[in-house]
C-alpha cells in the first residue's frame, strides 16, 4: 500500500507524492518562547518526530524547518512585565525547548530559524503584497485584505459570506468568529517598549502569522511538500500563512497539511485555570522516566484526541519494559534447537508495522504488530526452538523498528552501575547467611533507586526501571 496522509486542505485521506522524488521538504510551527513548552506541545512535537523518522525509514530525504516565535503578543508581554529584552526574556525558553527535545528523543530539525533574525524576508513579502493590491496601510499598520485573496477560507473551510469587509483584527490569535483583515505588520505603540523594527514600513514589529510564511519560504521554497502543526493553528494562523504566501510569490504554497488532535488531561482541556497544565519538566519530577513519556505521547494515533493520565503513564512504562526487556533477553539468548519457525513471525512485524504507519500513521496497528512479534518470538525462545541466526535478524528487524520508535533505553545509561552491584552482591551474601532483613532492606535501597531485581537460575539480574 501507498504511503497516505489525511491532508486537511483536501479533507480526505491522499497517497503522498512528494515534489522532488525521494526528498520530502517539511515546515513544522515550532514553539512560542514565552514560557517553557508544555506537554500538549510536545504532543505535536511528537507526532512530528514520528512523522519525519517514518519518513526517513521510508528512505525519503527529509529537510525539516522548525521555526522559534520569539516575537509574538505573548513573548512581547512577558518581558515588558519582567523589565528584561526580548532577548533575555526568551533565552532560557529556547535553550529549555532543546534540552527537552534532547530528552524526549525528539529528532533535531534540519533548521530552526528564529523569527527575531529574518525581519528583511517579512518586509519583502509585504512589499510583493502591496504590490499584488493584497495588502494595504492605515497609519504604518499592514493589513492583508481577505476579500482581494479569492482562496481565502479554503484550508479551515470558512464560509465568507457575512464577512464585513473591511474589518480588522490586529491580534495574532483569534476565532474564527472574528475572521476579518489581519495584521502583517504593527507600527510601534508605547506598549511594545523597545521591541521594534526600523523597516522601509516604518518602525514596527511583524504579525505572527508572517513570521511563518516568511521562514517556510526562505528554507523550503514558494512551493513545498508538506506543514504541520495541532489542530489549533490551522485557523487563522496557517490560512493565513497560506494567504500570505501565495499572495505574494503567485504560485502554490503547500502541497499537504497535516494537523494533529489537542492533548487533554485526564478529559479536561489542559490550562493554567484548571490547574491540570503540566510542563515536560513537572512530570519528570514526579519521577516518570522520559522514555514513557515518549511513549505515552506517541502511542496515540495523531488525529484522535490524546487523553493524558498518570494511569496512561504507568502502562506506558509497563509496556516499554516489555519492549526493552525483550530485547535484552533476545540480545543475550544464544540460539537453540532446529528453528524454522521464526522467519514467518520477523517477516511479518516488519510488513505489519510499515502498513500500520502507511496509513496515516496508524501507530496502534503498528505497535500492535511489535507486540505480536514479542510474544511470538518469546514463545519460541521459551520453547528452545530459535536458532542464532533467527535472533540477529529478529534483532535487526527490531533495530529498523526502533529507527522510528526511539523507545530503546540503554542499561549503560547508568552512571551509578558499580554502586548497584555492590548492593546486589551484599543482597546477595545476606540472603546466603538467611539474614532476610538485611536482604529485604537493600531491596527496598535498589526500587528507590528504580533498580528491579530478578532471581534467575544464573543468579540474581538487575536492571533500571524504564
Ligand atoms: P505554540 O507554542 O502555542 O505556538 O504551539 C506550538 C505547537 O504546539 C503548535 O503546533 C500547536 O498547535 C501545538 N499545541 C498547542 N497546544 C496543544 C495541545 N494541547 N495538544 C496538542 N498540540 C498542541
Ligand atoms: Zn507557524
Amino acid at each position: 500500500m501507498a504511503l497516505q496522509f489525511f491532508n486537511t486542505l483536501a479533507n480526505k485521506k491522499e497517497d503522498f507524492v512528494p515534489i522532488k522524488e525521494g526528498e520530502i521538504r517539511l515546515y513544522t510551527c515550532g514553539p512560542t518562547v514565552y514560557n517553557f513548552a508544555h506537554i500538549g506541545n510536545f504532543r505535536a512535537y511528537m507526532f512530528e518526530d514520528l512523522l519525519r523518522r517514518f519518513l526517513k525509514y521510508k528512505g525519503l530525504k527529509v529537510t525539516q524547518v522548525m521555526n522559534l516565535t520569539d516575537i509574538d503578543d505573548k513573548t512581547i508581554k512577558g518581558c515588558k512585565a519582567q523589565g528584561v529584552s526580548l532577548a533575555e526574556y526568551t533565552q532560557p525558553y529556547k535553550d529549555g525547548f532543546f534540552e527537552d527535545l534532547d530528552t524526549l528523543k525528539i529528532e533535531r530539525a534540519e533548521f530552526y530559524p528564529e523569527a527575531t533574525t529574518h525581519i528583511p524576508e517579512m518586509v519583502e513579502i509585504i512589499k510583493k503584497l502591496m504590490t499584488n493590491g493584497l495588502a494595504y496601510e492605515i497609519k504604518g499598520n499592514y493589513y492583508f485584505k481577505i476579500d482581494a485573496f479569492p482562496d481565502y477560507g479554503k484550508l479551515a473551510r470558512i464560509d465568507l459570506a457575512g464577512l464585513k469587509a473591511g474589518a480588522r483584527v490586529a491580534s495574532d490569535e483569534y476565532e474564527k468568529e472574528s475572521v476579518s483583515d489581519f495584521a502583517l505588520w504593527k507600527a510601534w505603540t508605547p506598549e511594545d517598549g523597545d521591541v521594534f523594527w526600523e523597516t522601509d514600513l516604518g518602525k514596527g514589529r511583524p504579525g505572527w502569522h508572517l513570521e511563518c510564511s516568511a521562514m517556510s519560504m526562505k528554507y523550503l521554497g514558494n512551493h513545498f511538500d508538506m506543514h504541520t502543526g495541532g489542530v489549533d493553528n490551522k485557523f487563522p494562523h496557517h490560512e493565513n500563512e497560506i494567504a500570505q504566501s501565495e499572495g505574494a510569490s503567485g504560485e502554490k504554497f503547500v502541497n499537504y497539511w497535516l494537523h494533529c488532535a489537542h492533548l487533554i488531561v485526564e478529559g479536561k482541556k489542559m490550562s493554567k485555570s484548571l490547574g491540570n497544565f503540566y510542563s515536560l519538566r513537572e512530570i519528570l519530577e514526579k519521577d516518570y522516566s522520559p522514555a514513557a513519556i515518549r511513549y505515552l505521547l506517541l502511542s496515540t494515533q495523531y488525529r484522535m484526541p490524546l487523553n493524558f493520565t498518570f494511569d496512561g503513564l504507568d502502562a506506558a512504562a509497563k509496556a516499554l519494559r516489555r519492549y526493552n526487556d525483550f530485547w535484552r533477553n533476545l540480545a543475550e539468548f544464544s540460539g537453540a534447537g532446529k528453528g524454522g519457525a521464526a522467519g514467518e513471525f520477523i517477516d511479518k512485524a516488519a510488513a505489519e508495522f510499515e502498513k500500520g504507519l502507511d496509513d496515516d500513521l496508524n501507530i496502534s496497528y503498528a505497535l500492535a504488530a511489535v507486540f505480536d512479534f514479542i510474544r511470538d518470538i518469546n514463545r519460541l525462545r521459551s520453547e528452545n526452538n530459535l536458532t542464532a541466526d533467527e535472533r540477529d535478524r529478529a534483532l535487526q528487524v527490531l533495530e529498523k523498528i526502533d529507527t522510528v520508535l526511539g523507545f530503546q533505553v540503554q542499561e549503560s545509561s547508568l552512571d551509578n552501575e558499580s554502586e548497584i552491584e555492590d548492593l546486589v552482591q551484599r543482597r546477595t551474601e545476606a540472603k546466603k547467611s538467611r539474614d532476610f532483613a538485611t536482604a529485604d532492606s537493600i531491596r527496598d535501597q535498589l526500587t528507590a533507586m528504580d533498580i528491579v531485581l530478578e532471581d534467575t537460575p544464573q543468579g540474581v539480574k538487575w536492571r533500571k526501571k524504564v
